[in-house]
This record gives C-alpha cells, sequence and structure tokens, in this order.
C-alpha cells in the first residue's frame, strides 16, 4: 500500500547557515528578476498579450514584483482547443508514464526551491519559512499523487469460470484549474498534477497575485517533458476569462480552490450543458472557512496560545484553515485571555524577506482596506484585547496591518461570522462545553477546526461531535501535510473533496467496467 511507504518532503531548516545563506542569494537574484513578464504557454509554444497587470511586492509597494500577461478571448479559445486535442493520446498514455511525469516534475520543484521559495517571498509576501513549506507540499502532492495512481491501476478482476470482469478508470476530458495564491504553487500544483495523472489535460489558471509562481509549475512540467497541449498556462484576469473557461462545452472538470461565492458561482455555471458537451461537468471546489478553536477548562494554556496564534496569524492569516474564532470555556478565560495578549504583542511584524519577521503583509491593498474594515467593525461589535502594531516606518510602505485580537465578541456579530482572510481573532466565552460545541458549530462552513484539553472523555466527545474537515486536538488547525492529514472541508466549505488524500484522484476519473463472456 504506496500511503504506507509515502513520506513527507522535509522542510528546509533555516536554522543552519548554508540553507540561510542558499535563500539570502535566491532572494538576491530574484530582486534582478523582478518586474519581469508571465507570459501564456499555448500548445507548447509561449505567447504574450498587449494587456498586462501588474503586482506590487506586499512588503514594499514601491516596487513591482511580476507582470503578469492577460489572456485574451482569443488565447482563451486556443488554449482549450489545445487541450481538447490533447486529450485522446494523453488519456490513452499509459498512467504508468503519467505517474513518471509527476515524479519528474517533482524532482524539477525541488531543483528551483530556493528560487522559488523567494519568488513567493516578494510577490505574495509570504515569509520563509512558510513559502518552503509551500514548495514541499507541491513535491508532496506529486509524489503522493504518482503513488496513488498506481494503486488505482492495480488490475482490479472478478473473474469466474466463463466470464472476465475488469475495472478500470479513464480521464474525465479536460480539466480547468483554478488556483489561489495564498498556496500559489502548492494548491496549483495538487490541483494540476491530479488532473494529469489521471489523464486529463490541463489549462492553468493561476491567481492573478500569483502568475510568477504558477509559472514555476508550468517551467517544471515542461522541464519534466509534458507533452505539448497537454498542459496549458493561462495567467489572465479571473472574471473576463473565467467565465469562459467554466462554461466552455469541451471542459469536463474544474478543479477550484478560492472563495465560497466564486465557488458556488461556477458550480452553478457548470451545471448547464451547452451545445456540443459530452460529459456532465465535475467540480471539485474546496472554499472557505470559519475555523474555531475550543479552550477547555483544563486545557495546557501554553501550548493553546501558541496553537492559537499560529492558526491565526500563519501567513498573516490567509489560509482557509486559520483560526478565526477561539471559543474559551469556564474558568480557562482569565488565564487564557492575558497570556494570549502577551503572545500577540510579541508578534514581529515586517517585510517577508526579512528572516526576523514573524508575520509579513497581507497579499494587496484591497486586503488590507477589509482587514482594517473588520478591525474597525470589531471596536464597534466587540472590545479590542490586544494588537500587534505595525511599526510606524513600515506604515505606508506595505500592505501591512495590524494582528488584531477581540473579546466579548457577538456571536450573531460580523466578526464572528464572515471570513475576513486576516489576522483578526474573535474571542468567545462559554459556561461549559456543551455550549462551546454549539458556538463552535455554529457557522455555515465546516473546514477546520481545534481543541485544547487535558480531558479523555472530552476529547472523545469533541472526535465524535465536532463535525469539520481536519479536526485537531492539542495543535494548531493549519499546515495539514499531504497523506498524514488529507485536507478539505464539508457544509458550504466545499463539495467533500480531500486534497493529499486517497479519494481525491478518483473525482478526475470516468470509471468503466468491462465484462467479457469467454
Ligand atoms: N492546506 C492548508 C492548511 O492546512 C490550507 C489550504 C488553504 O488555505 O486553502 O493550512
Amino acid at each position: 500500500n504506496s500511503s504506507q511507504t509515502f513520506v513527507n518532503d522535509p522542510e528546509t531548516d533555516f536554522a543552519v547557515p548554508e540553507n540561510q545563506e542558499r535563500m539570502q542569494k535566491a532572494l538576491i537574484a530574484v530582486r534582478s528578476e523582478l518586474g519581469l513578464t508571465v507570459p501564456i504557454v499555448i500548445g507548447g509554444k509561449r505567447e504574450s498579450s498587449e494587456e498586462t497587470i501588474d503586482r506590487a511586492d506586499p512588503s514594499d509597494t514601491s516596487r513591482i514584483a511580476s507582470r503578469m500577461s492577460c489572456a485574451t478571448r482569443d488565447q482563451t479559445e486556443r488554449a482549450l482547443v489545445s487541450a481538447a486535442a490533447a486529450f485522446p493520446a494523453w488519456r490513452d498514455t499509459p498512467p504508468s508514464e503519467r505517474g513518471a511525469l509527476l515524479r519528474r516534475t517533482a524532482q524539477e520543484l525541488e531543483k528551483r526551491r530556493f528560487k522559488i521559495a523567494a519568488w513567493q517571498v516578494y510577490e505574495v509576501g509570504k515569509p520563509w519559512r512558510e513559502a518552503d513549506a509551500d514548495i514541499a507540499e507541491a513535491i508532496d502532492f506529486c509524489v503522493y499523487y504518482a503513488d496513488e495512481m498506481e494503486r488505482m491501476t492495480a488490475p482490479r478482476r472478478r473473474d469466474i469460470p466463463g466470464e472476465w470482469n475488469s475495472y478500470i478508470y479513464d480521464g474525465r476530458g479536460p480539466a480547468v484549474i483554478i488556483a489561489p495564491w495564498n498556496f500559489p504553487l502548492a494548491i496549483l500544483t495538487g490541483m494540476a498534477v491530479a488532473a494529469l495523472v489521471t489523464g486529463n489535460p490541463v489549462i492553468l489558471k493561476p491567481a492573478e497575485q500569483s502568475s510568477r509562481v504558477g509559472y514555476f509549475l508550468m517551467e517544471a512540467l515542461e522541464a519534466a517533458g509534458v507533452p505539448a497541449g497537454v498542459a496549458n498556462f493561462l495567467p489572465g484576469v479571473g472574471e473576463t476569462i473565467g467565465p469562459v473557461l467554466v462554461s466552455d462545452p469541451r471542459v469536463a472538470l474544474i478543479a477550484f480552490t478560492g472563495s465560497k461565492d466564486v465557488g458556488l458561482s461556477i458550480i452553478k455555471a457548470a451545471a448547464e450543458t451547452p451545445p456540443g458537451q459530452r460529459e456532465i461537468k465535475r467540480v471539485i471546489a474546496e472554499l472557505g472557512g470559519k475555523n474555531a478553536i475550543i479552550i477547555d477548562e483544563d486545557a495546557d494554556l501554553d501550548e493553546a496560545v501558541l496553537g492559537v496564534l499560529a492558526s491565526t496569524t500563519g501567513f498573516s492569516g490567509q489560509k482557509c484553515s486559520a483560526c478565526s474564532r477561539v471559543i474559551v470555556v469556564g474558568s480557562a478565560w482569565e488565564a487564557f485571555q492575558s497570556r494570549l495578549a502577551e503572545a500577540v504583542k510579541s508578534i514581529r511584524i515586517g517585510p517577508a524577506e526579512d528572516p526576523a519577521t514573524t508575520m509579513g503583509p497581507v497579499v494587496d491593498e484591497a486586503s488590507r482596506e477589509r482587514v482594517q474594515k473588520y478591525i474597525a467593525i470589531g471596536k464597534t461589535e466587540a472590545r479590542l484585547l490586544a494588537q500587534a502594531n505595525v511599526p510606524a516606518h513600515l506604515e505606508d510602505a506595505g500592505n501591512y496591518v495590524p494582528a488584531a485580537v477581540f473579546y466579548d465578541c457577538q456571536p450573531e456579530g460580523r466578526l464572528c461570522r464572515e471570513e475576513i482572510f486576516g489576522p483578526v481573532l474573535a474571542v468567545l466565552r462559554a459556561p461549559n462545553l456543551d455550549e462551546a460545541l454549539t458556538m463552535a458549530s455554529d457557522s455555515p462552513y465546516a473546514l477546520s477546526g481545534g481543541f485544547y484539553s487535558r480531558s479523555p472523555a472530552n476529547i472523545e466527545r469533541i472526535r465524535r461531535e465536532f463535525r469539520v474537515g481536519n479536526l485537531y486536538i492539542n495543535r494548531k488547525i493549519t499546515g495539514a501535510l499531504v497523506d498524514r492529514q488529507p485536507f478539505g472541508g464539508a457544509a458550504m466549505s466545499g463539495v467533500g473533496s480531500k486534497a493529499g488524500g486517497p479519494d481525491y484522484l478518483l473525482q478526475f476519473v470516468v470509471p468503466r467496467t468491462i465484462t467479457e463472456s469467454v
């Protein structure tokens, strides 16, 4: 069984001086490349576009990080033609060859590891360690899905005298991969290579905020020998090309990670069957969260504070798995709130390129404004417990926001209900575990959740009753690892698919049963 031998790619240890040096060198090298235009790739050929969009470095908005070519409608049409033309041959390519492509892609990503991490620093403002972890996760997806494909193609026969029965999986058809910017390499790679290994050509639509990092996947696939047309790279404005891709009758699959509203609109559009459509479109959607951690009365509060802080402020809270609500049971409140306040004040906000930074900026000006708006809402709906301040000299230099923790929050208020996608935490109090559980589950989303406790009986109860996609007990609620913690939510958090898990590839295939009377 492959899942027993799979080993997660280790993260780089930046305490080792050579690793520090390699990263510093990569940062310097990437600084001299900033502003380069990210091309479009259709049918193996590079193209440009008259329209481009500049992305500012979130840590220093006076400099351009990347310049994205915006695919036109004509280019979108040609990418669809290219993927559709590549489908039959790719579907019929032996799965072992497709798996080998993924393994080589993992090696190509590994070769570029520091460079891709450095680009994440400048393009999305991701601090070193988290940038490196994103590449490790991308590598994991390649290797894990290659393993999974091997497992799925092991012959499954049910033969009886006079009758042979087999069961096989085919690709579905051209797949559109619409990726987010928060895990700019890992999530794009995970969705893309799952489609590829199962026999579906892809059109990669990276997020506008991270087209350069996304382009590394295209380059790695090409270096690994992906046939022309099997992978197409289509950066562009989501609102312009997204609906064209999603509604096209040649598309059989759409893998999307992003907001609930966009996800639901894709599911709706995909339900239409325009003339010429063969397959009923399959949508794989990973959406938002409003994730809660419950702190039990007997919890180890030092651990709990660290876990809450990491879950709330990791990558400035820009993860769908991030913690945005904490529910403190009974008497734990006094000690917890004072320690949490101290911990928040110790956060070091700074540029992502500085290895001493514990929290970098948010991705762009729109995100900054949104976070500031919710902090203002917090001040009217609740009371500010603590805030990590942005150093004065950085105030106007980049998209920095304070990390803010509010208490006395209203369970019905906006702070407790809306996904903020930033480092803002709402703390609620519950008299007992019953009410804590009710509050925690009172959300349209069901993605991740956490529980800190020393009571085996309470832990057992939470296991049964706190129904979220990824439940973490006595640890942080972000940072799911491929294979070890298959990731994804239910309810309005998505269609229940688990990235990096044993059922994921099944969504990308059409199963066929073949019976022969002999
Ligand atoms: N898989 C990530 C984690 O566990 C979250 C992915 C996302 O934000 O979309 O932290």
